[in-house]
């Protein structure tokens, strides 16, 4: 992990306040499991914004010679990613990463099945991307599972199903595709020994990971929290792990020890 000047070669927008951001390196950074995220900071020579912020890697490929890209997906939230949809090809952005645990897929899984809510999609795309090619698991063995409030806020669904993978979706308000939630979809889908992953919004997750335990399927969690310096130093992202009555609270950082978690060890 290093922090690095990438440039930045495509900032498209894919959904209302989505945005795909491809930053080039050369040469090319470390290897990356899918899950792990980068700490992008907006304007290197500012105070303000003074802190990063954290972004699932979503691919990562090569642009030939010895320069390679990382790809993200973003959602226009605050200050850092509204300044991020100004940026033209060409500008430079500096990152830290990659940072954290990535997904660990299951071996022995029946099927992977892959449940984003949101701008939670990117790190599984990429997982999918990693289970065919790094992991060589069968496309109909991989199916993802895309849920979003509505049709317009939909993003990676055509990049799922370039994939050749099952591809189910759903919106909260049937603007597209079946109406209803992608718990829906999970319930339908998931048969005995597939395996979950899952990103999302916090609600979202909550019930991914209630659903797994009644269907008792193994569950790997990414968690989206705001943190400070990503390094596992400041401490502001650390979540509760699950512990026997009585015991003491167990914390731990999103940043170093995450983001993503085995469902079995959150309350
Ligand atoms: C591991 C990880 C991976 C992520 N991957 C992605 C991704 O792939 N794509 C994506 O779009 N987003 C992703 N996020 C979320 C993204 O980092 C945040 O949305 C980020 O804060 C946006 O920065 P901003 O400056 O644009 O918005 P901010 O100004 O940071 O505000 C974003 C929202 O968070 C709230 N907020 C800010 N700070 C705090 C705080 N300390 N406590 C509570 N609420 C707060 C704000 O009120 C606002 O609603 C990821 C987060 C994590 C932890």
């Amino acid at each position: 992990m290093k922090s690095v000047q990438g440039r930045i070669t495509l900032n498209r927008r894919e959904a209302r306040n989505t945005y795909r951001m491809r930053v080039a390196f050369e040469p090319f950074p470390a290897r990356v499991d899918a899950g792990q995220f980068i700490h992008v900071r907006a304007l290197p020579s500012e105070w303000d914004p003074l802190l990063r912020r954290p972004f699932s890697i979503m691919d990562a490929g090569e642009e030939g010679g010895n320069v390679s890209s990382w790809d993200l997906l973003y959602l226009v939230q605050g200050r850092v990613s509204g300044l991020m949809t100004e940026m033209q090809p060409g500008a430079r952005l500096d990152v830290l990463g990659p940072l954290g645990h990535g997904y660990r897929p299951v071996p022995d899984a029946g099927r992977h099945l892959l449940v984003g809510g949101g701008v939670g999609v990117p790190p599984l795309y990429f997982l999918a991307r990693q289970l065919l090619s790094r992991h060589q698991v069968a496309a109909d063995r991989v199916v993802a599972l895309v849920g979003a409030r509505s049709a317009d806020l939909l993003a990676c669904v055509d990049d799922f199903r370039a994939l050749g993978i099952p591809v189910r979706v759903s919106t909260d308000d049937g603007t597209a595709f079946e109406k209803g939630r992608v718990t829906d979809l999970m319930r339908r889908e998931a048969r005995p020994g597939d395996a979950i992953y899952t990103c999302g919004p916090e609600g979202m997750l909550h019930a991914v990971v209630a659903l797994a335990r009644d269907l008792q399927l193994s569950c790997q969690v990414s968690v989206e929290r705001n943190m400070g310096c990503g390094l596992g130093a400041c401490k502001t992202c650390v979540v509760d792990m699950r512990v026997p009555p009585g015991a003491p609270p167990k914390y731990r950082t999103t940043c170093r020890e995450g983001p993503v978690f085995d469902a079995g060890d959150l309350p």
